[in-house]
Formats: structure tokens, sequence, C-alpha cells
């Protein structure tokens, strides 16, 4: 059958979407690097790139010019739209949350944090997350596209329940993502083409992280990227596997942080002894320090603080460090051995004590791992400010990535 007209058109929609992911990733950096990526002609290379520029998601240069370390012809540079729309990023932790506004290509343009504890219904914080985020909008006089919210619980998909919220006072199957609709709704935050207000997505923490990291970050690459860190309390582990999360038959996959470290160790909420989640936390930390948790401050912060300014000069604390960086060896390990990744990356509290003693905690997961000792898997901070806000980001971008048209204009 000879192509009409029509099915040209529909074929150039239909590569709209990966087009878009190929510029919001950064794997098409030029017109020419696009149309490799989608094995299409350089006419339609150009058409996709000017339809997307239109939209005002991307921009592309209007002169060709050298790709950077590139050989070959000159082609047109393509970028993520520095004032394109943007969509809300919310996030509830143990000690309050954090707004932000994310661009396409992971990039945050502009953020707010609340400190606090967080209250028994969930409806109370993520009022204040999304009037935070409104606020923001408010500022920037941005278009609005999605909002997507990432909590520290596992959560259960297709109610969007929050199953195990351990370190918040939530009730066990809080329904977060309806409760961060109406908040949306409430707040009149904008949404796709169709909708008269952003409908909430909503997704584990550290899962988000993970994605974002395979995305933008330091995970860029990897087939087999194992991440784990610890943020406010507990411990989060993600593993993604070819692109994908992977999340198990129902949404638990990866619970790391129940892995025996020390046997005798502190009790743990699971009913079990010296876990991963509370040996190796900011609380485990700031215990071994010597230092009370003071309730004022984060957590997270106490402890990054106390490692930069008095590593060096109070053996508590160093030895706080090390007791930690052992216990986490342990359950790297383990981890190694289960999973064989080809890249671990650690972030929050864990990514600080890889940084403080990298050496230290790469021999112990070498002494107590096949894999590792054989193969020694590259163990990387995170690299994105705020991973699982910019992971939430790209759960509300995701229909626009699958549909740029459908999604902005209906
Ligand atoms: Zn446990």
């Amino acid at each position: 059958m000879t192509p009409t007209r029509t099915s040209k058109l529909e074929r150039g929609r239909s590569a709209l979407g990966p087009a878009l992911e190929l510029v919001h990733t950064g794997r098409a950096p030029t017109r020419a690097a696009l149309t490799a990526e989608l094995g299409v002609t350089r006419a339609t290379a150009g058409a996709v790139a000017a339809e997307l520029e239109s939209l005002g998601l991307i921009t592309v240069d209007s002169r060709p010019g050298a790709a950077s370390g590139t050989q070959g012809r000159p082609s047109h540079r393509l970028a993520v739209n520095p004032r394109g729309p943007v969509v809300l990023a919310a996030q509830v932790h143990a000690d309050g949350f954090r707004a932000a506004l994310v661009g396409l290509g992971g990039r945050i343009v502009a953020t707010a944090p609340g400190c606090g504890t967080v209250a028994a219904d969930p409806a109370q914080i993520l009022g204040e997350v999304v009037e935070a985020g409104a606020g923001l909008l408010e500022s920037s006089g941005r278009r609005c596209v999605g909002a997507g919210l990432a909590v520290p619980s596992a959560v259960a998909e297709p109610e969007g329940t929050a199953i195990n919220p351990l370190h918040l006072a939530w009730e066990v199957g809080a329904p977060v993502r309806d409760i961060f609709t109406r908040a949306l709704a409430e707040a009149r935050i904008g949404g796709r083409a169709g909708e008269t207000t952003a409908s909430g997505c909503a997704a584990n923490d550290i899962n988000l992280a993970a994605l974002a990291e395979h995305r933008h970050g330091a995970g860029r690459g990897a087939e087999h990227l194992l991440v784990v860190g610890t943020g406010h309390r507990g411990v989060g582990g993600a593993l993604v596997l070819d692109g994908r999360l992977h999340t198990g038959s129902s949404g638990l996959a990866l619970e790391v942080g129940h892995l025996t470290v020390d046997p005798g160790g502190r009790p743990c909420h699971c009913g079990s002894r010296g876990c991963l989640d509370v040996e190796t936390d900011p609380l485990a930390f700031v215990e071994a320090a010597g230092r009370e948790p003071g309730p004022e401050v984060s957590l997270l912060e106490r402890s990054q603080e106390l490692i930069s300014t008095e590593y060096g000069s109070d053996p508590a604390v160093r030895t706080a460090v090390e007791t930690l960086i052992d216990r986490l060896g342990l359950g790297l390990a383990g981890l190694v051995n289960i999973l064989n990744p080809d890249r671990i990356i650690l972030g929050g509290l864990h990514r600080t004590l890889l940084e403080t003693d990298g050496e230290r905690l790469r021999a112990v997961i070498a002494d107590s791992s096949l894999w590792g000792r054989s193969g020694s898997v590259p163990v990387l901070p995170s690299s994105l400010a705020h991973n699982s806000l910019v992971g939430a980001a790209e759960l509300a971008w995701q229909p626009v990535l699958d549909d740029p048209l459908g999604a902005l204009n209906g």
C-alpha cells in the first residue's frame, strides 16, 4: 500500500515521544544524533525536532555548529527549553517535606523545604507541600503539566496506597496518591491538556531516586544498577534492570533494610535485630557518635555536619564512621552475592560514608563477597541533588514523554 499523507503524519507523531526522551536524557544533543538514534531520515528528524520546539519543549540551534567531542559534519544542537513547562515534584520524609519545580532533563528550577514532625493524617503534610509548590509555580510563571510524589514507603499499585510507612505516623494503607491529587485540585495546580487540575502520581522515594540516577545521574549506562541509601530514617534499596525498575511481584522487592548486619544489634521494627535499617541510618550514626538526637534539625543534616566538622578531630565521630561503614559493607556484600550488579550507587548518609572512607567500604565489600572479590563492583556516590524529587518528576513527565502532542495540546 502506498503510504498516505495521514500515515506519514502519524509516523511523525509517534516519533515525538521517543525523540523527546532522547533529548530529555541527553542522548541526542544534536539533530544528527537524533537522526541516528531514531533511525529515520534527516528530514523526518528535522520535522520532529521542529514540532517539539513549537510545543515549547526543546530548543533547536538555528545554525548548525560543530558538536563537541565528535568528528563529522556540524549539526544543529538540541537542548531542553530552559523556559519550557515544568512539573511539580513533592517529597515527604521523616523530617518534613520538600517541593520543587522540575523541568525536562531532570533540571530543578526552584525548590522549597519544610521541616517539622509529620502528622498522622497524610492530608496535612501533602496539603503543605502542595501549597509550597503552588507558591513556587506562582513566582516562576511557568506552565505546570503534572505532579509526582515521593514517599518513604512502598506504594501499592494500582491503588496508590502507602503500605509500610514505618518512619511516619501514617496509617498503613493510607491512600496517598488520592490525597495528593485532592490537594493539587484544592491548590488549582494545572495538569496536562484535558485535565482541570493535575492528577498526582506517587511512588517509593528510593525507587524514584534510582530511576533519576539511571536517567540523568551516576547510573547512566548501567545495566544492573543497585542503589542503596538512607535519607532521614531507615535504609532503602532499588534495582534498575535494563532501564526498568525491578519492583517484584507486588512492589516490595529490594527491601534491603532488613538484612542482618549485626546479629546482637538493636531491635528493629520488623521484629528482628541488627538490621541495616537501624544500624546504618542517621539516627544510628548520631547515637554511635555519642550525641543526643536533637529534635529541631534533620538527623541527616546533623550527621553530615558532624562528619564534615569533627571527623578529623573527634575520635568518637571517626569510630562511628568506621562502625557504620563496616555494617554497610556487610549488607552490600550480601546484595552483591545475590544480585551481581554492574554498578552500585550510594545516596544520603551512605554517600557521605563512601566519600569519607571509600577505601574501607570497598575493602569490606570485597572481603565479604564472592563477586566483589573477583570483579570489584564500582561503588559510586549518587550524583544528583534531591534525586528522589527528580525521580518524582520523572513519574509526572512520563505521560508527556509518551505523547508530547496529546499531553500539551490535547
Ligand atoms: Zn528489620
